[in-house]
C-alpha cells in the first residue's frame, strides 16, 4: 500500500506545475484545528481528520476527549467489526459518555459487553437496529453501567414488556425531568444520529408498550390538530406503533383507509400532503419527498416515475 501510495504520488508531483513543486514545504496545521478534535460529529470525520498528516493523527491518539463521543452511522456502519470497536473505545481510556452505533449488525452480545464493562460511565447508549444484538444480551450490557441516562433499542428483535422493564430499572432517574415533547413520526424518520444524540431533553428509552396492540415498539403521537386537542384530554386515540397506525410519510398526520391516497412508492401520504407533491405526467402519482429524486424527464421533458418509465421501455421493446 505504501508502495503504491508512493507511485501515485511521484506521478501526482510531476504532474504538478513546476511553480507548485518549488513551493515552501506545508508546515504543521493551525493551531484552530487542534481545538475541533474534540467536537467533531461523528466516527467518520474523526477517522477522516486522523488521516490529514502525522501531527493530526498523533493529537487525536493522545487527546482522550475526542474520543468520549463515539457515533457510527453510515457509510461505517456495514463494516464496523467487534475488534475494530474495541480498539476505537479503548482511545477514550474508559471514559467515553456517548456511544451510538446505528444499524450496526455485526455487532453481538458478547462484543458490546466487552466494550461497556471497560466504558462503565456511558450516559447515553444508542444502538438502534444492531440487529447481531438480543434483548437479553442488551439487558445484560446495560447492567454494567453506572449512570447511563438515555438508551435506544428501536429495531432491535423480540424485546418484551419484562425486558423493558428491566432495563428502566438500569437507567439512573433525572431528578429534573422535563414534559418530554410528542415523538413525531416525519419527524423522527427523518432525524439522523448525531441529532438525535445532540438533543438536549431525552427519553430514559425510545420504546413503549404500544397502547393498541401492546407489543414493545415506537410510540408515535399525531400533530393532526383534532387528535392533539384529544390528546390534551389525555383519549389520545391515534396514539400508536407504526403497525396499529397508518402515518403519513411528510406530515406525520395518522391517515385513515378511505382517505390514503396513491403514490409510486409504497409509502403513505395523507390528501393535503399528496395534493402538493410533482406528480408524475403518466399515471398522476407523486413520490414522497425522500423517493422524489426516482422521478425523471421523459423523453417529451415531462416528468415520468419509474414505473411510468419501465412500462414504456418494455412496450417499446415488444412494439
Ligand atoms: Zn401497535
Ligand atoms: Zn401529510
Ligand atoms: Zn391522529
Ligand atoms: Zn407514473
Ligand atoms: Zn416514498
Amino acid at each position: 500500500m505504501e508502495v503504491s501510495d508512493a507511485v501515485e504520488n511521484q506521478q501526482h508531483q510531476s504532474a504538478l506545475p513546476q511553480r507548485i513543486q518549488e513551493a515552501e514545504p506545508a508546515g504543521p496545521p493551525h493551531e484552530a484545528l487542534y481545538l475541533v478534535l474534540t467536537y467533531l460529529p461523528s466516527l467518520f470525520e474523526i477517522l477522516s481528520m486522523s488521516e490529514v498528516c502525522r501531527s493530526l493523527r498523533d493529537a487525536l491518539n493522545t487527546d482522550e476527549l475526542a474520543w468520549w463521543n463515539i457515533i457510527i452511522e453510515s457509510p461505517l456502519n456495514l463494516i464496523l467489526s467487534e475488534d475494530f470497536l474495541t480498539r476505537i473505545t479503548s482511545k477514550a481510556k474508559g471514559g467515553v459518555r456517548t456511544l451510538a452505533l446505528l444499524n450496526c449488525g455485526k455487532i453481538t452480545d458478547d462484543g458490546l459487553q466487552q466494550v461497556l464493562v471497560k466504558n462503565s460511565l456511558i450516559t447515553k447508549l444508542y444502538i438502534p437496529w444492531c440487529t447481531g444484538l438480543t434483548p437479553d444480551g442488551v439487558v445484560k450490557a446495560v447492567k454494567t453501567l453506572t449512570c447511563l441516562k438515555s438508551l435506544s433499542i428501536n429495531g432491535i428483535y423480540n424485546v418484551k414488556k419484562e425486558h423493558l422493564e428491566m432495563l428502566h430499572s438500569c437507567l439512573c432517574p433525572n431528578p429534573f425531568q422535563q414534559e418530554l415533547p410528542p415523538i413525531l413520526y416525519h419527524e423522527f424518520r427523518n432525524e439522523n444520529l448525531q441529532a438525535f444524540s445532540n438533543r438536549k431533553i431525552d427519553r430514559a428509552i425510545d420504546v413503549e408498550v404500544c397502547p393498541k396492540c401492546d407489543d414493545v415498539r415506537m410510540v408515535f403521537d399525531c400533530p393532526r390538530e383534532t387528535c392533539r386537542r384529544t390528546r390534551e384530554r389525555s383519549v389520545g386515540q391515534c396514539r400508536g406503533c407504526q403497525i396499529c397506525i397508518s402515518r403519513c410519510e411528510e406530515c406525520g398526520r395518522c391517515v385513515q383507509s378511505d382517505e390514503l391516497e396513491d403514490a409510486v412508492c409504497a409509502d403513505v401520504l395523507c390528501s393535503d400532503c399528496w395534493l402538493q407533491l410533482p406528480k408524475c405526467s403518466f399515471c398522476n402519482r407523486p413520490y414522497c419527498k425522500s423517493h422524489t429524486n426516482l422521478m425523471r424527464n421523459s423523453s417529451s421533458s415531462q416528468i415520468i416515475c419509474d414505473d411510468c418509465d419501465n412500462a414504456c421501455e418494455i412496450r417499446t421493446c415488444y412494439d
